[in-house]
């Protein structure tokens, strides 16, 4: 689409040194269209976050050689030559500020659009998009006929941790723990996308992974924190999670009567001793 750009202004170009004639002020006039076009290509160059300096050096290069072929042709003579240079430089400056402008609003835009959808503690994505991406990963399943997973963890005690070691270390354990259950469900799944859904609470998505496979998935998970030994200021504290499971049968319409299931077996893993994972009904230790 560049080259769109380049044959509209050498086409009114051509038109201007038709009927101005061709003069020094004819090619005044070209090399600053060129300079605008070349600002055009560096605005799109940042917006597309293309290597810009690339760019621009390479077309500055172009225009270089342009205008030293018509100095050496004695088309034009060393004056022109220099306001070309120093139009060129002005134009490019001013284009250098629009593109500050632009680029930190692009930043800012970037910023904002990243907090709509990730969590600020441990960088994880957030309820919102937990909801937006399963919604799409159950309409996968239902089409494909293809397995789908949920396991739907909470930290066992986590009240008590702030209340022993701090808030401050609390924050620590969440992000530890969002880590190891992130490396972990990679390492079994790559498609696999976790959501911190509340205080204390990550939903684990797991596209194209069946119960068996989801089960094993969240006994590691459980046994990785438990064993892990979060350090907090040289104080070893002891974490352990709790997981609930699912996996979308005929007849699940909503992402809600699968996020249900998994949450009634997560309320079984608690009630039955925590460090456990339930999956329908049946309930596994963690460190067995
Ligand atoms: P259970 O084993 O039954 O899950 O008990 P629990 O103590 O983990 O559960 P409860 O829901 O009673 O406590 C959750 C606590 O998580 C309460 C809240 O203060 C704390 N919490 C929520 N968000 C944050 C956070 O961002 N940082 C810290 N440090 N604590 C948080
Ligand atoms: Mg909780
Ligand atoms: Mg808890």
């Amino acid at each position: 689409d560049y080259w769109q750009d380049l044959l509209v202004v050498g086409l009114l170009t051509a038109i201007r040194l038709l009927m101005v004639g061709i003069g020094d002020s004819g090619f005044l006039q070209l090399g600053i269209g060129l300079a605008f076009v070349l600002g055009l290509m560096l605005i799109r160059a940042v917006l597309t976050q293309k290597t810009v300096w690339l760019d621009f050096g390479i077309q500055s290069v172009a225009i270089l050689i342009f205008w030293v072929t018509f100095f050496a042709l004695g088309v034009v003579n060393i004056v022109t030559v220099f306001q070309l240079v120093v139009q060129y430089i002005c134009l490019l400056g001013t284009f250098y500020l629009a593109l500050k402008l632009i680029y930190q609003d692009n930043e800012l835009m970037v910023v904002l659009s990243r907090n709509a959808s990730h969590d600020y503690l441990t960088g994880l994505l957030n309820q919102r998009m937990y909801e937006a991406d399963f919604r799409q990963q159950l309409a996968v399943a239902k089409q494909k006929a293809t397995p789908l997973s949920l396991i739907a963890f909470d930290i066992d005690y986590f009240k008590d941790i702030n209340d022993h070691h701090g808030h401050d270390a609390g924050n620590q354990v969440l992000v530890e723990v969002a880590t190891i259950i992130k490396q972990i469900s990679r390492s079994y799944q790559s498609g696999s996308r976790l959501y911190r859904v509340g205080g204390e609470e990550f939903n684990l998505v797991l596209p194209n992974l069946d119960q068996k496979s989801a089960e094993r998935v969240a006994l590691r998970c459980c046994q990785m924190v438990s064993h892990s030994g979060i350090q907090y200021h040289g104080a070893k504290i002891p974490v352990t999670l709790s997981a609930g499971i699912s996996d979308f049968t005929k007849g699940d319409t909503q992402i809600i009567d699968l996020y249900l299931r998994a949450d009634r077996n997560l309320y079984l893993s608690k009630q039955r001793g925590r460090n456990r994972v339930t999956v329908n009904g049946t309930t596994m230790v963690a460190d067995q």
